[in-house]
């Protein structure tokens, strides 16, 4: 949604797979719904497809970096034949964005092929790097999607099926994922058993999906079948699925991350059967309960802010506008060049309307604040466009710790609420009020689903790792 040049915080990646059951080419119908997950990443992306009807272990890959549309033009899409394939679109963090960790991953084995595409991290990819290196693997990438690999094709040497390979191999990687695997002639979906990442299942005409969000399969007019639950392996062969929920634990131990919900996930998606615009629009209801204020017009930073900021306007009956025009052509390729410019990215990316803050008192949703940076610089455009005052209000707690768990999160140092009371943060980036989503509301925002919190209060679903390994193997 955002581009690398801001201070947002990062989903990691997009996954989709599909196989058509009656020999169709998939690869044009994985491309548009990779581009509708492009907002989970936009450094790099790839399809890989086989044909169940031909023989094993050929696959055609095709992956770079650039959005979607810069990846893939017809040509290639039409070169891509097959009636299976899986799909990837990536954020990385700086460093690491480099084609060789591009997605999906395919390995050559004793067994066929294996295709893969993963989205979220694992908190002991380091020590299952090393444990598998001193075995004679020998790794072509820095991402953990590449561990999972290796681990699923060991297993399966052992195991009667790919599918049982992926569920011996479940208990051995910690973390958070949605996987999605392509063997030669089957599809498999997996969640982690907290259920951090989203994963979903469609179906059109004799094909199934999977993919990340909902939002994919409207793109390819496809029907939502069902959520993959957490811990679940959903195996798609011979025309049908087979569910594993022998792995799933207990639901008040799972903790799906609510950024899905606050900021990453499209609005149009639906997820575990929340609606992600529904639950933004609950947050700024909640926000206008418990923080309310009397002002004039109520706006929402473009764009996640803008469904809590009329749930705000709803609740609390203040006129809603839009405030900001958008720069959608800002994307991946905007090149900030020094730390002198990072001010300048903001304006580079949005714009205030003077017409209709002019001599207001403005209420300003926002998703969250990192660093404060880019709020502050926001504040400031309102009152330079003619705000009388500018209240500043979050749709999420204030953002304490880090997240191990595939959201590429500053550490807490450079987080601008740690150590800091509301009041300090407000008078940093210069609003004459503040308020935040409580912990309790963004539960009751997600209709009680279990989430995890651990950015605003340490209690992670599962233990995190003792050394900090963020950004070592993160896809
Ligand atoms: S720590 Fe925060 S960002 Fe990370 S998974 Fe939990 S809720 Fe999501």
């Amino acid at each position: 949604m955002e581009s690398k040049c801001d201070e947002k915080l990062h989903e990691e990646c997009g996954v989709f797979g599909m196989y058509d059951f009656s020999g169709k080419d998939v690869a044009s119908s994985i491309y548009y719904g990779l581009f509708a997950l492009q907002h989970r990443g936009q450094e790099s992306c790839g399809i890989a497809v086989s044909d169940t009807f031909g023989p094993k272990g050929k696959v055609t890959l095709h992956k770079d970096m650039g959005l979607v549309h810069e990846v893939f033009n017809k040509d290639i899409l039409d070169g891509m034949k097959g009636n299976i394939g899986v799909g990837h679109t990536r954020y990385s963090t700086a460093g690491m964005s480099t084609r060789e960790n591009a997605q999906p991953l395919v390995i050559n084995y004793v067994k066929g092929i294996l295709g893969l595409a993963h989205n979220g991290n694992l908190i002991n990819a380091n020590e299952l790097r090393n444990e598998l290196a001193y075995t004679g693997a020998i790794f072509q990438t820095t991402i953990d999607s590449e561990v999972i690999a290796y681990l699923i094709a060991r297993e399966r040497i052992n195991t009667h099926s790919v599918e049982d390979a992926v569920k011996r191999t479940i208990p051995k990687i910690k973390g958070a994922y949605a996987l999605v695997v392509m063997s030669p002639r089957k599809l498999i979906g997996a969640r982690d058993p907290f259920g951090f990442k989203p994963l979903c299942i469609g179906k059109r005409d004799d094909a199934y999906i999977l993919a990340s969000e909902s939002c994919a399969l409207d793109t390819i007019n496809a029907e939502f079948v069902r959520d993959v639950k957490p811990g679940e392996i959903v195996t798609i062969t011979d025309g049908k699925i087979v569910s594993d929920t022998s792995l799933c634990i207990d639901e008040h131990k799972r903790g799906r991350c609510v950024f899905e919900y606050i900021y990453f996930a499209r609005p149009d998606s639906v997820i575990d059967e929340i609606s992600v615009y529904e639950s933004r629009i609950l947050a700024g209801r909640f926000l206008a309960k418990d923080h309310p204020v009397d002002a004039d017009l109520v706006v929402g930073v473009p764009e996640s802010g803008n469904a809590a900021a009329l749930g705000f306007s709803l609740e609390s009956k203040i006129p809603y506008g839009a405030a900001f025009v958008k720069n959608t052509y800002v994307g991946r390729t905007f090149i900030k060049p020094g730390q002198s410019s990072r001010e300048s990215s903001v304006s580079v990316k949005l714009n205030a309307l003077s017409s209709i803050v002019k001599d207001k008192r403005v209420v300003m949703i926002d998703d969250s604040i990192v660093r404060g940076t880019t709020c502050g610089k926001i504040v400031k455009m309102l009152r330079n466009a003619g705000a009388k005052e500018v209240h500043v209000r979050i749709s999420s707690p204030p953002f304490l710790h880090e997240c191990y768990f595939g959201t590429d999160v500053p550490s807490s140092s450079q987080l601008i609420a740690h150590n800091r009371s509301v009041d300090e943060v407000c008078k940093l980036i210069g609003a004459d009020s503040l308020g935040y989503l409580s912990i309790d509301r963004t539960k009751e925002m997600v209709n009680g689903l279990n989430i995890c919190t651990g950015c605003f209060d340490k209690k992670y679903p599962l233990e995190p790792p003792k050394d900090d390994i963020r950004g070592e193997y993160i896809q």
